[in-house]
C-alpha cells in the first residue's frame, strides 16, 4: 500500500450522516500532470515518493494508506435557489494531514468519479477546469489571497463528454484548510437537525475559530475573513463567478475555481461566467452578495439558539455590519496600490475618483496601477478636466507616506492569470503541450515580481483575444 502522508481523519468519525464513505473511480489510464512540490513538502510529503505513486494517488487509482475517502453533505443556494441536498457529487476527501506548522489540512481528489451526492452527474472533471483551477489557485496564494491549494493534477486516460465535446478527464488534487461551506450548515438547519448542526458548529470551531465560544462569536469570525476575503479579491479583479452559499467557505478561502476570470478591462459590471446570465456574480456585486450568503449562515446558526427573537436581533445587526466592514477593507486595500496606508476619507475619494476614471477610459485594472507603482501617472489623466487635480492630490498625499513605492510595488501583481492566457494555455494542454502551464505556474509565482521574459502575461489581450464568457466546464 502507498504510503503519501499520515492521515488523521477527523471529519469521517463525525455522525454519518454529515457524509458518505467514496471510493475513487479507478482510472483507466493515468498519468501524472503536475505535482506541487513545495506545497508537498508542507504537507510532509517525502521528496522520495516515487513518481509512479503520485501519480496513482492523484488519479484516484491507489487510495494511500491511512486514508478513509469520504463525499461531504452539503446544501446550498445556486444563483438564489435553495438547493437541499448538494454535496460532493465529483469530489472525495482522502482525508487530514496535519501539516509541517501544525495546521490541519484537508487532501481531496475533484473529478475522481460518482459519489452518493452525484445526482445526475458523471462525477468528472474535465483538463481545461482542472488546470484552470490548479494556475489560478496557486496565483492567488502567491498573491497573498487566502485560498485552496493545488498539490496534483492527472489525468485518468478517459474522454468524457461536456458542451465542448469529447474532452480529456482529469482529477485535481485540492488542498484545503478544510471543506465546509456556509452550505454544509445549511444542510443541516434545513432539515431541522440540530443535533448535527451542533456537532458541525463544535467542530468548525475548533478547527478554524477556537476563540469563539458561542454560535453568534463564530458567525463574527467568519463575517471578518469573509469581509478580508472578498476585499483582496476586489484588489486584484477576481471575479469569483459563481458566489454560491455552497462555494462559500467558512475558513475564509476562495473555493471552488469555476468559470472565474480576472478583469482587463476595468468596469464594475464585468461578468464572464456563461451561466450568470443575470450578472448576479458580477465583479462589484460581491461584496453584497457575500453578505447575503453570511445572512443564510446565520439563519442557520439561529436554530442553535433558544430565545430567537434576541437572537434574531441580535444576528441582524451582526450582518447589517459587514457592509461597512467590506467597504473598509476595501478601501485599505487600494489605498495600498495607492500607496497610501491608513486611508481617511480623502483617499477613499482619490480612490473613488481614479477608479470612475479607469471605467471611463477602459483601462486595464492591473496596468493601470502596476504604472503607478513607477511613479508613472497613467496617461487617460490627460481625458479628464479633473485628471491634473487627482495627480497633484495623490502626489501631495503621497508625500505623507514613508515608502509608498515599497507599498504599492507590494500591493499591486504586475502578472495576474489572464483570462485569454488561461485559455491558450488549456488550448495547448489539450494538443499535449505543457509548457505555458509549467511556464505560467514558475511566472505568477512571483506575481509581484517583473520578470525578464514574461512580458506576454503582462499585456491586456489584443480585441481579437479578448474571452467574453467563461464556461463552467464541470
Ligand atoms: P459547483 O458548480 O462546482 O460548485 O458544483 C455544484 C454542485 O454540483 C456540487 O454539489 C457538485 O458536487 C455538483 N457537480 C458538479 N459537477 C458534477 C459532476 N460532473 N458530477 C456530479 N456532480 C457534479
Ligand atoms: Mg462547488
Amino acid at each position: 500500500m502507498t504510503t503519501l502522508v499520515p492521515f488523521d481523519n477527523s471529519y469521517a468519525k463525525l455522525p454519518d450522516r454529515m457524509h458518505s464513505a467514496s471510493l475513487p473511480e479507478t482510472p483507466k489510464s493515468p498519468e501524472l500532470l503536475a505535482y506541487n512540490e513545495a506545497l508537498g513538502a508542507e504537507l510532509g510529503i517525502s521528496s522520495a515518493t516515487p513518481d509512479a505513486d503520485l501519480m496513482a494517488v492523484f488519479s484516484g487509482k491507489i487510495v494511500p494508506k491511512g486514508s478513509e475517502p469520504i463525499s461531504q453533505a452539503y446544501a446550498g443556494h445556486q444563483f438564489g435557489n435553495f438547493v437541499p441536498s448538494l454535496g460532493d457529487g465529483r469530489a472525495v476527501l482522502l482525508g487530514e494531514v496535519i501539516d509541517q506548522a501544525g495546521h490541519r489540512r484537508d487532501i481531496q481528489l475533484k473529478g475522481s468519479g460518482r459519489t452518493a451526492f452525484s445526482r445526475g452527474g458523471d462525477g468528472k472533471a474535465w483538463l481545461g477546469p482542472v488546470l484552470r483551477e490548479y494556475v489560478v489557485s496557486e496565483a492567488m496564494h502567491h498573491m497573498g489571497i487566502p485560498t485552496t491549494r493545488a498539490l496534483g493534477a492527472a489525468l485518468t486516460g478517459t474522454t468524457i463528454v461536456r458542451a465542448e465535446g469529447g474532452v480529456p478527464g482529469a482529477v485535481l488534487t485540492r488542498v484545503a484548510s478544510s471543506h465546509i461551506r456556509v452550505g454544509t450548515f445549511q444542510y443541516f438547519a434545513t432539515r431541522r437537525d440540530t443535533e448535527a448542526l451542533r456537532a458541525l458548529l463544535d467542530y468548525s470551531v475548533a478547527r478554524h475559530y477556537p476563540s469563539s465560544s458561542t454560535p453568534l462569536e463564530f458567525l463574527k469570525s467568519v463575517i471578518e475573513r469573509q469581509a478580508k476575503l472578498v476585499a483582496k479579491w476586489l484588489g486584484v479583479g477576481f471575479i469569483h463567478g459563481v458566489m454560491n452559499t455552497d462555494n462559500t467557505s467558512i475558513s475564509g478561502e476562495t473555493i471552488d475555481y469555476g468559470p472565474c476570470a480576472f478583469m482587463d478591462t476595468y468596469h464594475p459590471a464585468t461578468v464572464y461566467s456563461s451561466i450568470d446570465r443575470r450578472g448576479r456574480y458580477a465583479y462589484m456585486s460581491q461584496p453584497d452578495i457575500i453578505v447575503w450568503n453570511i445572512a443564510q449562515l446565520a439563519s442557520s446558526l439561529l436554530l442553535l439558539e433558544s430565545d430567537q427573537e434576541t437572537a434574531i436581533e441580535v444576528y441582524t445587526n451582526a450582518v447589517n455590519k459587514m457592509p461597512d466592514l467590506i467597504a473598509r477593507e476595501r478601501t485599505a486595500v487600494f489605498a495600498a496600490k495607492l500607496g497610501i496606508v491608513d486611508p481617511d476619507d480623502e483617499d477613499t475619494a482619490l480612490v473613488e475618483q481614479l477608479l470612475q476614471f479607469m471605467m471611463n477610459a477602459q483601462a486595464d485594472f492591473t496596468n493601470t496601477f502596476n504604472g503607478l507603482s513607477t511613479g508613472t501617472p497613467p496617461i487617460f489623466l490627460d481625458d479628464f478636466e479633473d485628471g491634473h487635480a487627482w495627480n497633484s492630490n495623490w502626489q501631495t498625499r503621497l508625500e505623507t507616506q514613508s515608502d509608498p513605492i515599497a507599498l504599492m510595488q507590494a500591493s499591486n501583481p504586475q502578472y495576474i492569470p489572464r483570462n485569454h492566457k488561461i485559455e491558450e494555455m488549456i488550448q495547448r494542454a489539450l494538443v499535449g503541450d505543457l509548457d505555458m502551464f509549467s511556464k505560467m505556474g514558475k511566472v505568477l509565482e512571483t506575481p509581484f515580481t517583473v520578470q525578464n521574459g514574461a512580458e506576454e502575461f503582462a499585456l491586456q489581450p489584443k480585441p481579437e483575444e479578448e474571452i467574453e464568457a467563461t464556461f463552467c466546464g464541470t
